[in-house]
């Protein structure tokens, strides 16, 4: 094969150009002429026995360029490169998008020799970005704290990662740049166990900035013909700094090729969960039966079981423990079963939900006892996890969630995921290695969750981790939404949502409302939705912030105060006829800071979803408690020669506004404390 001097990635508003020959280099890498590879950027590097190898090594020999179109306006180039010594080939992959400055790349790493090499590094990007001012945003994670925003300036080393073995636990797998406050880079590493994105500081000022797998407690050993794949890294470049624009690219691309489908996730169907209120202990058929009426009624469309119908149906144990027991139905609570819990949701004109934490194995869990070739262990201790690196754990999995799917007619499953495996299985009977079980399990999980979607192509697939601690970009491709953490009241909701904004689209997200906390503790978790003291603007306040994205409710509908259950009525009615639209398909405008939920900094919060024709969008405007009585609120897609009206869904308002006014942005002088409007703003011709 001929090798082109000359291999261009991207050549459209990204400029992505490798020089292969008479010397190797990266001869451009720009958007907007805004240079963000400098010349002796590795582009990957992988580390053998300690032995780092990049793209700028010298006994690395390039064999092969081969460019593909996996879909329309995809372009997947590839790089197979040799090295002799080791007798390895490298293959990088890039992933480019028409229309879009956003890659992917990740590499593959084999052995052809007949010496066992041991791989202890995988990064599927790196580059040497040039000297200047930079100013990073990343967000750490934990229960009831995801998204928590972390912005400073750059200065010496900096290292994000998890150890936790699960994506967001501890820190969030994303991080953006500022470079001297005028143009702006973005990366998420594509992967739900350990990442890590690092800048170590160069002579020259500038900074080697690498993302992948983590390193810590990793090594795989590749055999004769064996190959090892690493996560997918995404990137996004821009040569101005708004945030926006790098949040939307992460959102088209995802809408467009990342995220799966399924008909009843598409409709973005209204969600009521029997956890918040009822958990386990005081779930039962009769009492899910008498909320499915009043759900049905009321307008949703999909009603879901939670945690508390498996497991034995002695009162005094705990579901945590019997996690894995999934055969077990506990008849206590469930006596008819619980496919005749599906089938009466099923009459009711609504679809059936199920909680699973398919990973898990609970300490008392008879799965583990009757099938110990599944159990992930480390030093022989059990990890409380299946392991989906083995073919045996693989199997069970998908046999488990088959049957559940099939047996009980369940149209939705919620996968939580309740544990940190930390480093991982280190089991050698498993057919991975002792030091890469982990990334073994999570590439398992993901041929796991395609082929539960191609077994049950209707099935909707739901993404939990005790709340919000497994979100990424690799389990946004196998999932169809992802769930943003256990509590939901209203000033941490807001800043979840503008967090988990900036690398998914609205339609990839699920939270409900504020919700009614029935047992658990929490001093925020306060909302007594039968308080006589509770106004219409705290309830639709509470409300609206779930309809920024897929929206449900997990409160007891059947004790709901009469005029409560009208205005819920009210906010499904504007969700379905018109909000969802723009949920699903508007282009997302963050257009305020984000939301604290410690109560400091901006206390208004404003979302503008604009449709691709930009005659409609939607704009949500919230006044959090100590806000000042006035804001003006940017508004975006709007021309001064047209005359618009403003249309407030669910309360009765509708005004007439010049372009040339509302370019200016909207004057909210009139929102209770707390409060929230939700504004459909519509391009009327000029009279
Ligand atoms: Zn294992």
């Amino acid at each position: 094969m001929t090798i082109p001097a000359q291999i261009v990635f991207a050549a459209d508003q990204l400029q992505f150009v490798y020089q292969s020959a008479p010397a190797r280099f990266l001869q451009k890498l720009e958007v907007g002429e805004v240079g963000w590879g400098m010349a002796d950027s590795g582009l990957f590097a992988i580390e053998v026995d300690g032995e780092r190898i990049d793209a700028m090594h010298p006994d690395l020999l390039l064999q092969s360029v081969n460019h593909t179109t996996p879909a329309a306006g995809q372009t997947q180039t590839q790089l197979t490169f040799a090295y002799a010594p080791l007798q390895l080939t490298i293959d990088f992959f890039v992933m480019t998008y028409s229309g879009a400055t956003l890659c992917e790349s990740w590499i593959v790493v084999k052995n052809h020799g007949n010496t066992p090499q041991t791989i202890t590094r995988l990064d599927s990007l790196v580059l040497h970005i040039p000297s200047a001012s930079y100013d990073m945003l990343h967000y750490t994670g934990g229960w009831g704290s995801e998204f928590e925003p972390v912005r400073g300036r750059l200065n010496g080393d900096v290292r994000l990662e998890t150890r936790a073995g699960r994506s967001s636990q501890g820190m969030h797998p994303w991080c953006t740049l500022w470079r001297d406050g005028r143009s702006a880079m973005s990366v998420s590493v594509a992967w739900s166990g350990n990442w890590a994105i690092r800048l170590d500081e160069q002579n020259d000022g500038g900074f080697e900035l690498s993302a992948g797998l983590n390193e810590w407690a990793y090594f795989s050993v590749l055999d004769t013909n064996q190959s090892v794949t690493a996560p997918k890294v995404a990137w996004v470049l821009n040569d101005n700094p708004s945030l926006n624009d790098l949040a939307q690219q992460y959102a088209m691309i995802g809408r467009k090729y990342w995220y799966p489908h399924a008909p009843l996730a598409d409709t973005m169907p209204v969600e009521w969960n029997h956890w918040w209120t009822y958990e386990d202990r005081a779930i039962n058929e009769e009492v899910f039966r008498a909320n499915v009426d009043v759900a049905a009624k009321m307008g949703m469309e999909v009603c879901a079981l939670d945690a508390g119908w498996f497991g034995p149906s002695d009162p005094g144990t705990h579901w945590y423990d019997y996690r894995g027991d999934w055969h077990n139905v506990n008849t206590r609570r469930f006596p008819s079963g619980i496919r005749a819990l599906a089938d009466y949701t099923h009459e009711q004109g609504m679809a059936f939900g199920l909680w699973c934490e398919i990973e898990a194995l609970g300490r008392h869990a008879e799965a583990a006892k009757q099938h110990p070739a599944i159990v992930a262990t480390r030093h022989t201790a059990p990890l409380g996890y299946v392991c989906l690196g083995s073919d045996a754990g693989w199997q069970w999995a998908y046999d488990t969630l088959d049957r559940l799917i099939t047996d009980y007619a369940a149209d939705w499953i919620k996968l939580d995921f309740n544990l940190d495996p930390g480093a991982g299985c280190d089991r050698t009977d498993h057919g991975h290695g002792a030091g890469d079980g982990l990334l073994c399990h999570y590439h398992g999980y993901y041929r796991l969750l395609q082929a539960i979607r191609d077994a049950h192509p209707h099935v909707v697939l739901e993404n939990c981790s005790s709340g919000g601690l497994r979100i990424d970009l690799g389990l946004a491709r196998q999932t169809h939404m992802a769930f943003l953490s256990d509590p939901d009241w209203p000033e941490h909701s807001l800043q979840l949502f503008w967090g988990a904004a900036t690398m998914l689209a609205p339609d990839a997200l699920l939270h409900w409302g504020f919700c009614e906390w029935g047992f658990a503790d929490h001093p925020q978790q306060t909302f007594d939705p039968q308080s006589t003291a509770l106004t219409v603007s705290q309830l639709d306040y509470y409300t609206r912030i779930g309809m920024l994205r897929r929206f449900g409710f997990s409160q007891g509908l059947p004790t709901l105060l009469p005029w409560v259950a009208d205005r819920y009525v009210q906010h499904i009615t504007d969700y379905k006829n018109t909000i969802r639209r723009f949920v699903k398909y508007g282009v997302l405008h963050l257009q305020t800071n984000q939301p604290r939920r410690d109560g400091t900094l901006d206390r208004y919060a404003a979302f503008q979803y604009v449709l691709a024709d930009s005659a409609e969008s939607l704009l949500a405007v919230f006044r959090l408690p100590g806000a000042k009585p006035r804001r003006v609120i940017p508004v975006t897609a709007i021309q001064p020669e047209l005359q618009y009206q403003l249309t407030w869904l669910g309360d009765n308002r509708v005004q007439t506004m010049a372009g040339a006014d509302l370019v200016n942005g909207l004057n909210c002088d009139d929102l209770p404390e707390p409060g929230a409007v939700m504004i459909l703003i519509r391009a009327i011709r000029p009279a």
